[in-house]
């Protein structure tokens, strides 16, 4: 086979596992031959519609066994694959859209976009039909590691979503990277509860589960009662969630009663997770893991053992087998034990750079293809990984730095606290000091006073926030982050 790439996925799954089911999806299962052949067809349909290596293929809709068929579809052809963030607004996708340059557009019925897409085909019917009219004749066009397989736009969580282009490479290193910490296996049964235009649900679930010839159940968008449902009907064995995610199954009145006996791991990561939320999964006997990675490294960057959880709770683990992580001060010399630096990262699943952007391309590498994260971290004496926020969301009080993901993870021990945001806000007297936005347990209250008095005994007082809202919900990027940046515009201004 010439194509090197995922393109050659689809062929070589069905020849070791032609009958085993790959995708469940509502009532739907797809065997991994079904899979080739229709991916096949769509590759045929793709190429009368004039797609090429190096073009690009984009899709925007909810989770659907059609988004992964058009990422093979389109890597059968050696082209590049563009999911989009369906929850953005019709100018925010038209941006997407223009942006990366697509030619071919295949959607959700529902969705707006504005843009002249030369092809566009929505699902349902139409791409039914338009799938069996295909030519069923496999395609093998020569596809390398280095060429691109997709643009992941980030989360959005600190700005306008950024473009990186993954290489085949990439998207493969973090596969092995992965299954070198988790232990994925061919009767593995993951939920993929997370949106696949987000780099975590395609590379951390669905594709090394793919490439064990697993069975990826395939959610088309999250709620807490599908999610448990899911768990006990299909006998879930393994799922990955961002916090806010397992935050919101913790809290659900039908938490104590959920059958999760099926469950072999859950890995969080995505945003910090505190370790109050790990032990209320580890108080119920689950193996939970922790990752730490961005859309930029395909994801993974570090990881922590399940087994090392509540030894080293609250660190985000070692870095990744084939990848080095280090934690540096602005001359780019490494921290010292405890103290905090930047996160940077080189490897080979590490993006070449931003799509389009060789300006973001050149501010994020230094020297040696190390990539700057953003993220701060400290290295414990044991080489753990420890991240304490983002740069961005650090703010300073009274000339005091201070990072609010450390205020949340106090906060979250508090009986009252199901979720937490703190920003900075201006204050005449301090520079800065801090808001938390909290949503509490039902049928518990909070005040700004008992907050205080709670985090007092575990902070310094400068870290203790000044105002308090209570709120129903809080702003949340398409991938269920929380988007302090939009906090910071609105409800920030107090
Ligand atoms: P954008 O770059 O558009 O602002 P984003 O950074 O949220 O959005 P992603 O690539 O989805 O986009 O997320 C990567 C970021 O998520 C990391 O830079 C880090 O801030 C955060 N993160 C991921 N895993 C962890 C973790 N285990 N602990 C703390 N933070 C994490
Ligand atoms: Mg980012």
């Amino acid at each position: 086979m010439l194509n090197a790439g995922l393109g050659g996925w689809p062929a070589r799954r069905a020849a070791m596992s032609p009958d085993r089911t790959a995708f469940v999806f509502r009532d739907r299962a797809t065997t991994y031959a079904e899979v080739f052949d229709r991916t096949t067809r769509l590759a045929g349909q793709l190429r009368a519609a004039g797609v090429r290596k190096g073009d690009r293929v984009a899709y925007l809709g909810q989770n659907h066994p059609a988004f992964v068929e058009t990422m093979f579809a389109t890597h059968m052809l050696g082209g590049i694959f563009v999911p989009l963030n369906f929850r953005l607004a019709a100018p925010e996708i038209d941006h997407l859209l223009a942006h990366s340059g697509a030619t071919v557009l295949v959607h959700a019925p529902g969705h707006a976009f504005g843009r002249a897409v030369r092809t566009v085909v929505a699902l349902g019917p139409d791409y039914e039909d338009w799938l069996d009219a295909g030519d069923p004749t496999p395609i093998d066009v020569p596809v390398g590691l280095d060429d691109a397989a997709c643009v992941l736009y980030t989360s959005g969580t600190t700005g306008r979503p950024k473009g990186a282009t993954l290489t085949h490479g990439n998207l493969i290193w973090n596969c092995y990277n992965l299954l070198v910490g988790v232990d994925v296996a061919a009767d593995e049964v993951t939920l993929v509860s997370a949106p696949l235009f987000h780099v975590a649900a395609l590379n951390q679930c669905l594709l090394p589960t793919f490439l064990k010839g697993g069975c990826s159940v395939i959610m088309p968008s999250w709620s807490v009662d599908a999610c448990f449902d899911l768990i006990a009907e299909r006998r879930v064995t393994w799922m990955f969630g961002v916090t806010t995610m397992f935050a919101a199954l913790a809290r659900s009145p039908r938490w104590a009663g959920a059958d999760l006996s099926s469950v072999r791991c859950l890995m969080a990561g995505g945003a910090a997770v505190p370790p109050a939320l790990i032990h209320t999964y580890q108080e119920r006997g689950l193996t939970f893991c922790q990752g730490y990675g961005l859309t930029e490294t395909a994801p993974g960057a570090t990881f922590l053992e399940a087994g090392e959880s509540e030894r080293k709770a609250g660190s985000a683990g070692v870095p990744v087998f084939f990848t080095n992580v280090r934690c540096v001060r602005p001359d780019l010399t490494d921290t010292s034990p405890g103290e905090p630096g930047e996160v940077i990262i080189q490897g080979p699943n590490v993006t070449p750079g931003y799509w389009n952007d060789p300006d973001a391309t050149a501010r994020a590498f230094s020297e040696g293809r190390w990539f700057h994260s953003g993220d701060i971290a400290y290295v414990d004496a044991d080489g753990h990984f420890h991240i304490v926020d983002r740069v961005k969301d650090m703010y300073i009080s009274g000339g005091e730095n201070v990072y609010p993901a450390e205020v949340e993870a106090a906060a979250y021990e508090h009986p009252a606290v199901a979720e937490v945001a703190v920003i900075g806000v201006p204050d005449a007297t301090w520079g800065e000091v801090g808001r938390a936005f909290v949503i509490t347990t039902p049928g518990r209250e909070l005040t700004i006073g008992e907050l205080r008095a709670f985090l007092a005994e575990r902070l310094a007082r400068y870290k203790l926030p000044v105002y308090l809202d209570i709120v129903d919900d809080l702003p949340r990027t398409g991938s269920n982050k929380i988007q302090k940046s939009r906090l910071r515009d609105t409800l920030g201004r107090a």
